[in-house]
């Protein structure tokens, strides 16, 4: 025990010292809590954000230039519409020096797409991969060597990249960095985060990982969220099928992070085998392996594998508009198939809108229509959930990966460099 003065000295210490952290914290949200003012209300002057967000003005000033310093905001553009009187200039959110990065590791593509903090799309590819026939190894080389090169030509624009998120098929132990079971892809414990995070070296920035499905879901809601829409379900068809389900505007991930598998729900009457061992899966009656079965025979040229999927289900649409009867009775089957599915998961979350991503979207002129009529038929209530189709493509994973990455800069806008002193040559 300390002598009763020293004592009285080191409270005086650790309360000024709490005090300066309490500051340093608060400051920190305050920067944060702007940021997402302007991303969730677009430009506004400084007078409205101060009296919607209720700092006091000389707080405001001091965090604005704290933000424009940071080249995550710019003042510019007179404030259109809503008050009287004179218009004021506008504060924008800018962000143009950072990105975040989303990466998705799928069965037969990787996908890469670069957002800056607008949500503005720098750098979107895809490209085939054939994952199951590579070792993990091989997977994470190609995965390292598709994000080095983004990264490459983004610096080369002055551009830095805050956080990398990947989306893998499976489902996530997020506190370890590890891929627990990827069934499709053959992954069991898959410590991803550290492996990438070995290959890209030390000056990449932080590597996550996240569910595809899940990630799905963000890309959507931020499609959506401006409308108001902050419940939905977003389910995929691939290989495996999955959802991501976004609850009041946040993604459910569950207690242990599997919140989403519904691919393996048991709905085929047919109880065929899935990969995950189960029999008469979800996925097993409604997943792309079981569409392609039914489109097609071994030896037809859409089922080639060293093609590009996006070129085969391309030839299968022709076929379904040149009225084809094999591919529209697949069509018809897969769409009795995806409506239980999605019934029972709007039971289950009473969601405004339900997003077909994957195959189901590129079918989706087959897929919606009867797809809304078996929700409406097993439906207790009358309110039956929109059904839409993502427009994002075989890229949204990759997308909601780079949404979930910028979350970073606007939980700490203080972390990132002025633009300046980051395009410093280390
Ligand atoms: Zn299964």
């Amino acid at each position: 025990m300390a002598t009763p003065m020293g004592g009285a000295a080191d409270t005086v210490r650790v309360t000024a010292g709490s005090a300066r952290a309490d500051q340093a914290s608060m400051r920190r949200s305050n920067l944060g809590l702007i940021l997402r003012h302007l991303k969730d209300h677009g430009g506004q002057s400084r007078a409205r954000v101060a009296a919607q967000t209720g700092l006091s003005k000389a707080t405001m000033s001091s965090l604005i230039s704290d933000l424009v310093e940071r080249g995550l905001v710019t003042e510019g553009e007179l404030e259109r519409g809503g008050s009287v009187g004179r218009p004021g200039l506008a504060l924008h959110l800018d962000g143009r020096h950072v990105c975040g990065i989303g990466l998705e590791i799928n069965v037969d593509y990787l996908s890469v797409t670069a957002l800056d903090l607008v949500g503005q799309v720098l750098v979107e590819s895809t490209r085939p991969i054939d994952t199951v026939a590579l070792s993990v190894d091989e997977v994470v080389v190609e995965v390292a060597n598709l994000l080095a090169s983004t990264m490459k030509s983004l610096r080369a624009k002055g551009i830095r990249p805050v956080t990398i998120t990947v989306a893998a098929p499976g489902s996530i132990d997020h506190a370890r960095g590890v891929v627990k079971f990827a069934p499709n892809v053959g992954w069991r414990d898959v410590p991803l985060v550290a492996d990438l995070t070995k290959r890209l070296g030390r000056t990449a920035p932080p590597v996550v990982i996240e569910n595809d499905a899940k990630l799905g879901a963000v890309a959507e809601h931020a499609q959506v969220s401006a409308a108001g829409i902050h419940d939905l379900v977003y389910v995929t068809g691939d290989v495996g099928v999955g959802a991501g389900i976004i609850v009041e505007g946040r993604v459910l991930r569950g207690a242990t992070g599997f919140a989403g598998e519904v691919g393996h729900m048991p709905l085929d009457p047919e109880m065929r085998q899935c990969a995950c061992g189960r029999l008469g899966c979800w996925e097993t009656m409604v997943g792309l392996a079981a569409f392609l079965r039914l489109v097609a025979d071994p030896g037809d040229p859409v089922l080639d594998p060293s093609r590009a999927l996006e070129e085969r289900l391309e030839e299968i649409h022709r076929r379904a508009d040149e009225g084809d009867a094999r591919t529209l009775e697949a069509l018809r089957r897969i769409a009795l198939g995806v409506g239980s599915g999605v019934s029972l998961l709007a039971d289950v979350f009473d969601p405004r809108l339900i997003v077909l991503g994957g195959y189901f979207a590129f079918f989706s002129d087959h897929l919606t229509e009867p797809v809304t009529a078996e929700i409406r038929r097993r439906a207790l209530t009358e309110t039956v959930p929109e059904v839409t189709a993502s427009t994002l493509g075989l890229t949204s994973a990759a997308r909601g990966g780079a949404h979930l990455a910028l979350e970073s800069v606007f939980r700490d806008p203080g972390a990132v460099d002025p633009p300046r002193a980051a395009s410093r040559p280390a």
